[in-house]
């Protein structure tokens, strides 16, 4: 990694195709893709390290997720990533053990 050369062909997300697709690398920084042309549309964009944007849905999502921690004030709610894996709190500690009498 970090051989990059102009014109080399990547992976990146594309916005207009939203999807990842071949790209080729139009300007380097610091010996990263800086800017790069996707080899569908040729619409050319900053390189995106494959990052897919969130959704609107996701966006919307993650807003309605600040406004619950909002509203509750739990504080240790707001160190879980938003759109989580959608089990509540608490079930880790709920485990059972080897019982001992
Ligand atoms: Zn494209």
């Amino acid at each position: 990694m970090g051989d990059y050369r102009l014109g080399d062909d990547l992976d990146d997300y594309c916005v207009k195709c939203k999807r990842l697709t071949n790209h080729s690398i139009l300007a380097i920084v610091g010996g990263e893709p800086a800017k790069v042309r996707c080899r569908t549309c040729y619409n050319e964009q900053a390189y995106r390290r494959c990052e897919v944007p969130p959704t609107k849905r996701e966006l919307k999502k993650a807003e309605l997720f600040r406004q619950v921690l909002a509203s509750t004030g739990a504080p240790e709610a707001a160190a879980a990533p938003p759109g989580g894996n959608g089990e509540p709190a608490g079930t880790v500690a709920a485990k059972p053990k080897a019982r001992k009498s």
